[in-house]
């Protein structure tokens, strides 16, 4: 007998955003099964949430591309990378100093945490993010803290990715290549904060006060949003999308193995 999991009863939603909601966070391009099953949630009077591994926008920035492509969402229900790797510092050491590499979104999520971003030394923590404005001085320091003893923390963690800066649409080298070189250059190994470290999944739903029992993650990534759901305990939806737009993740012989597996989330409505 298969026994399937009723996933009416669940009360926490948490998704995916890239290739899961909208095409990626450059290109808010709604997928209208996602629109079709968030308000479908939303009506039934579910709590609803985003969980990225994007870690060059803040939360707030991610909110901003999910909310203009029609998903009603609060900026207090979006968790990014980078606020995911603040909340890691923060948890272990209140008021961090903290060298972070980014474009500004982690900064801002760092920030908003309560720790302190700074240049200067003594430095508690590096945390890289993607940064298409990364110079050589700031690179040399982060090793050299690094060297120091500072653990390094990689926010998300993408080889490469797509995207647009400075008016220009391309591929560019993510946080992952960047850590990889001061990996390279100390001997030290990064902490990956990202999907699918299941602190991070367990954290979010925490922070929105539910059980890990009450959760649903949705994602099209079995690497990231289904293995760190697994991990972390809580109901996992895998859609089928476009497999190019997968970011390939290390999943380190972790359980991918979805509860539910759809080609439409049209599927998930009719189960409600
Ligand atoms: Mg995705």
């Amino acid at each position: 007998m298969v026994i399937v999991m009723d996933f009416s009863s669940k009360h926490l939603w948490i998704f995916d955003v890239d290739n899961t909601l909208i095409k990626d966070v450059e290109h808010p391009e709604p997928f209208p099964d996602a629109l079709a099953l968030w308000n479908a949630l939303m009506k039934k009077g579910r709590t609803l949430a985003l969980l990225t591994n994007t870690g060059r926008l803040s939360a707030r920035q991610i909110h901003g591309a999910v909310a203009s492509a029609g998903f009603d969402v609060t900026v207090k229900n979006t968790f990014s990378a980078g606020a995911a790797a603040a909340a890691y510092v923060h948890n272990r050491f209140p008021g961090a100093r903290c060298f972070v590499i980014s474009e500004g979104g982690a900064t801002e999520d760092f920030i908003a945490r309560g720790l302190d971003v700074t240049n200067n030394p003594p430095i508690d923590y590096v945390a890289v993010g993607a940064d298409r404005g990364l110079t050589f001085q700031r690179l040399n320091f982060a090793t050299k803290m690094v060297h120091q003893g500072a653990p390094l923390l990689c926010i998300s963690g993408s080889r490469d990715y797509p995207g647009v800066y400075l008016g220009h649409e391309d591929i560019y080298i993510g946080e992952g290549s960047i850590v990889a070189a001061i990996e390279h250059a100390t001997g030290v190994k990064a902490i990956a904060v990202r999907k699918p470290l299941p602190e991070i999944v367990i954290e979010t739903v925490k922070t929105l006060g539910f059980k890990i029992n009450d959760a649903v993650i949705v994602g099209d990534n079995p690497a990231s949003d289904i293995a760190g759901g697994k991990a972390a305990g809580i109901a996992t939806i895998l859609v089928r999308r476009n497999p190019d737009d997968i970011i390939p993740f290390d999943a380190d012989g972790m359980d991918m193995a979805p509860d539910l597996e759809v080609d439409s989330l049209q599927e998930v409505i009719e189960m409600l």
